[in-house]
């Protein structure tokens, strides 16, 4: 091996340059290396922050590991008033954040924004070196502008800073929006919230998968839902069985037929029943396509509440003016036959003298009985209609009444059945024969054209039936359920003309079954009507309910 020559100076020299060389350039790399790391660092940052300070913070860190900074602001810029606001900094006072505010006034920072690029100034306040101002911005839109205040000149810059600068500018730019974005989305689905909450209607929405998406504050206080419902559970987790059981078929429907359906029902929600007008809408994505529905509750106990209210005035005045009607007829008839009996009827016409009287006696009569229907209402209604039990004979007092019945009546044919003799029976006489008039009076009353009047008494098992029958106008269903309730009266052409009051069916029931009987009605429109009643033999259980 032949033998190495020794090195002179100047190659020694050379290598050792060459050394330094290297060492520096390595050392430039680990910078670089550091410096990716850094944007790596924010990258990740961008990423996965949305939080404002934070992202501002790791900014004012990466830039201080770029260029070394005495104090340094970052200016956000707001397009609407057009101004630049100081955000977070480092070591900032106030003279100098005045300065910049100058500077502002000048249009230095919309300059430096517009530009796009970083700008050196010589630095205001004589402490040597300059201030570097990088423009903030993404796709155009200006977000701000990092105000640095540093202790380099102009030339101590190298364009490498600039460039790292630059790009740490737009990552946070970038970074910025997308958390104003989130901060905006987040307050605008605050106040949908809000808004739903605010409403008076129930509102739930199912989507994504029939889970409930929105349940606003009024459906769950309605429905009286726990806490524990929450927001991703299915329709039968969430709201009560027998509202989603009676919802079913609208639910089919409107998903189906994709038009909105309206429903009433009721639900029961803390010991009470809670109506409910549903209002189902199909939801539609983005796409177009069906995805889920929206319903809207509405509590419609006032309304019912109101339209009962409103009813029950219309009833009320009807019956005041029925009675005053009622009350009238009799009164005028009483009148006009007592003048003309003072002033007309000679002392010695003693038949017509009777005849007047008697009429006067009959009105007077009927008087007395509403004056009695009108007692019995308000002792009914106070539970203090009392009775008189005792021991009495139906059969006579039902011919009683059709004698008297029969006298207003010329037009009828009124007939009684009944077997020879009845067991003997206890009841309160005067308000028995308070349900005879009652009954066979509406025979003759609701069969105007006349007609056969028949009262039949039958002996059963379990007790004695009476039946009241006519050839009269009859009932309709809808009516003949509801005669017997206080006030009501039907409102045909048919019955346009025959007065009344709406109370005698009502009180007929009470008597009846304060007496332990039943009554009921068997009627055809046009065909004429039978009541029948059931008096139990022995008549027991009476007394004011
Ligand atoms: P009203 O004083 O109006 O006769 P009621 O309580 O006795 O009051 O009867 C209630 C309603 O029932 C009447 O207004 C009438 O429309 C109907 N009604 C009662 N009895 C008969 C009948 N025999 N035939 C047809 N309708 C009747």
């Amino acid at each position: 091996m032949a033998e190495a020559e020794p090195l002179v100076a100047p190659q020694i020299e050379e290598y050792e340059r060459r050394i330094a060389d290297l060492r520096a350039a390595n050392e430039g790399l680990r910078d670089a290396i550091a410096q990716i790391a850094a944007f790596q660092r924010l990258s990740n940052v961008i990423s996965t922050t949305l939080e404002h300070e934070k992202i501002v913070g790791l900014l004012l860190d990466l830039t201080s590991e770029i260029v070394e900074y005495r104090r340094c602001v970052l200016l956000l810029y707001d397009a609407a008033s057009n101004v630049f606001r100081a955000d977070i900094g480092r070591n900032t006072d106030p003279a100098w954040l005045e300065d910049i505010r100058s500077e502002e006034e000048e249009g230095i920072l919309a300059w430096v924004l517009a530009k796009g690029t970083p700008a050196i100034l010589p630095n205001l306040r004589g402490e040597g070196g300059g201030s570097l101002l990088v423009p903030l911005s993404v796709g155009g839109q200006g977000v701000g502008v990092l105000y640095l205040a540093t202790a380099y000149g102009g030339s101590d810059y190298v364009a490498q800073h600039f460039e790292m600068l630059s790009l740490l500018a737009n990552q946070a730019a970038a970074a910025i929006l997308n958390a104003r974005l989130m901060k905006s989305a987040e307050a605008f689905g605050q106040f949908l919230h809000n808004c739903l909450d605010s409403m008076q209607d129930g509102v739930f929405v199912l989507s994504g998968g029939d889970r409930l998406s929105v349940l606003n504050r009024q459906a769950r206080s309605m429905l009286g839902l726990p806490d524990a419902v929450r927001e991703g559970a299915s329709l039968s987790e969430a709201l009560p069985e027998t509202l989603v059981q009676q919802l079913e078929p609208q639910i089919v429907d409107t998903v189906v037929g994709g038009q909105p359906t309206v429903r009433e029902c009721e639900i029961p929600v803390g010991g009470r029943s809670l109506p409910l007008l549903v209002t189902l809408t199909s939801l539609h994505n983005p796409e177009g396509r069906r995805d889920g529905f929206i319903g809207v509750l509405r509590d419609l106990t006032q309304t019912r509440e109101l339209a009962q209210l409103r009813e029950l005035d219309e009833v009320k005045n009807e019956f005041v003016s029925n009675v005053s009607h009622e009350l009238r007829t009799p009164l005028t008839s009483i009148k006009a036959y007592t003048e003309t009996l003072l002033d007309s009827v000679g002392a010695d016409d003693v038949e017509t003298r009777r005849e007047f009287l008697s009429i006067i006696n009959e009105e007077c009569d009927r008087l007395t009985r509403l004056i009695g229907d009108l007692l019995s209402l308000s002792r009914i209604q106070r539970g203090k209609l009392e009775f008189h039990m005792a021991e009495h004979d139906l059969l006579a007092l039902a011919r009683r009444v059709m004698d008297a019945c029969a006298v207003d009546a010329p037009r009828h044919r009124l007939t009684l059945s009944a077997p020879d003799s009845l067991p003997p029976m206890r009841f309160d006489a005067d308000k028995m024969s308070q349900v005879f008039y009652n009954l066979v009076g509406n025979a003759i009353k609701y069969s105007p054209a006349g007609g056969k009047v028949e009262v039949e008494i039958v002996p059963r098992e379990d007790g004695i039936e009476v039946v009241v029958a006519d050839e009269g106008i009859g009932l309709a269903p809808h009516d003949l359920e509801k005669v017997f309730d206080k006030f009501y009266r039907v409102n045909s052409t048919s019955t346009a003309t025959i007065g009344g009051t709406g109370l005698g069916l009502s009180i007929t029931r009470f008597i009846v079954e304060a007496h332990g009987g039943r009554i009921w009605a068997e009627s055809e429109l046009g065909k004429g009507s039978r009541f029948r009643f059931v008096l139990p033999l022995a008549g027991a259980r009476a007394g004011g309910r």
